[in-house]
């Protein structure tokens, strides 16, 4: 059994106090917590201003659990792949999409998804654990690093739509985003982050109750709650009245206005009444909708609904003078587009 710790799990002072206890400066906690999150070191040898005996013991002490990027896949349109192995051997997908000037990072929150959106493939995919902050952080810096390396830019933007809740991991995913947006991380704006949620009220409420200073994106897919219920069959524990009493109170307490994630399927939300509802939900909070491009995950339930009907979305959408953007996704040539995650490589 292993029992030396996860030296990444203690704060900044915490290590401070460590080298104090054991005879030696609180700076060389400074130096060590430099080491372990703005240069990423993978290892204690990496850390060449510190004396090798003190290496030595903290190699003896803890262990650094860093993931290892196990492979690299590219999309003819420029969008990256990376699979991530964690330290128990689970692995996660995360992914670099560069767009015009940017470069955005999609990272997982968990291994797998507790949830059972019946059109997405990492639902596919037991719940198997939370990620740990450090987890999170490490698949940003690498994918920051790949933003370098193959786009010659920092990374600019991070969402968190790769596998998993985010808001069933709440705590790690705040974590993760302090160290992110840190100086002594990776020193990035909130205002460049997103995390999205299938809709978890008590979260989006304590989100707003912690004042949160990232964008919130809710994957709505249908606002009238027999169909919601039918995709996203969590929706019957978390009605839309509920959803829409969280996103309220967000929005009173933040005053950032929500994104809308919808597809747009035929045979499921393609009338009307959809459209309607749609209408109906967005006027209650400052909001933009999202209509995304349904990537099909080997299931013949769920097709894209005709272009006429997307058509008609945006145009009743924009008469009522609701904002919205058509997103195509990126990566689908190498599973890497929205709902694609599965760990299929
Ligand atoms: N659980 C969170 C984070 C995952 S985000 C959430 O649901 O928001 C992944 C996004 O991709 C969500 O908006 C999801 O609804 C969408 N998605 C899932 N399957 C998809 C598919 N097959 N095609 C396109 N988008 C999909």
């Amino acid at each position: 059994m292993n029992l030396k710790k996860d030296i990444r799990a203690l704060t900044k002072d915490q290590l401070r106090d460590f080298f104090v206890e054991n005879g030696d400066k609180a700076f060389r906690g400074n130096q060590v917590y430099e080491w372990l999150w703005s240069k990423s070191a993978h290892t204690f040898e990496d850390m060449t201003n510190i004396s090798k005996e003190t290496r030595e013991m903290l190699q003896n002490n803890f262990v650094i659990n860093h993931i290892e990027v196990d492979s690299i896949q590219r999309s003819s349109d420029g969008t990256v792949k990376n699979a991530v192995r964690l330290h128990d051997g689970l692995i996660v997908e995360s992914v670099l999409i560069p767009t015009g000037t940017r470069t955005t990072a999609c990272v997982s929150s968990q291994v797998g998804c507790s949830l059972d959106c019946l059109f997405c493939a990492t639902a596919r995919l037991k719940k198997m654990r939370n990620l740990n902050p450090d987890e999170i952080y490490d698949q940003v810096a690498a994918i920051n690093k790949e933003s370098l390396l193959y786009y010659n830019h920092k990374l600019s933007n991070i969402v968190f739509m790769g596998m998993g809740e985010p808001l069933m991991n709440y705590n790690n995913v705040l974590k993760a985003i302090d160290k992110i947006t840190s100086p002594e991380g990776l020193g990035m704006s909130p205002k460049r982050i997103t995390v999205s949620t299938s809709g978890v009220p008590k979260m989006i409420k304590k989100l707003a109750d912690d004042e949160v200073k990232f964008n919130l994106a809710v994957s709505l897919h249908a606002a009238i709650d027999e169909v919601r219920t039918k995709i996203m069959p969590f929706n019957e524990n978390f009605p839309l009245k509920d959803l829409k009493e969280a996103l309220e109170h967000w929005y009173a307490k933040t005053s950032s206005r929500v994104t809308y994630e919808y597809i747009v399927w035929k045979g499921i939300n393609d009338t009307r009444e959809d459209i309607m509802a749609l209408v109906k939900f967005c006027k209650y909070v400052p909001c933009k909708v999202n209509l995304i491009e349904y990537n099909p995950i080997d299931d013949g339930d769920f097709k894209q609904a005709k272009p006429q009907v997307i058509t008609d979305y945006i145009s009743i959408l924009e008469m009522n003078d609701i904002i919205v953007n058509v997103r195509r996704s990126r990566g689908k040539d190498i599973d890497a587009a929205c709902g694609q995650l599965a760990n299929k490589s």
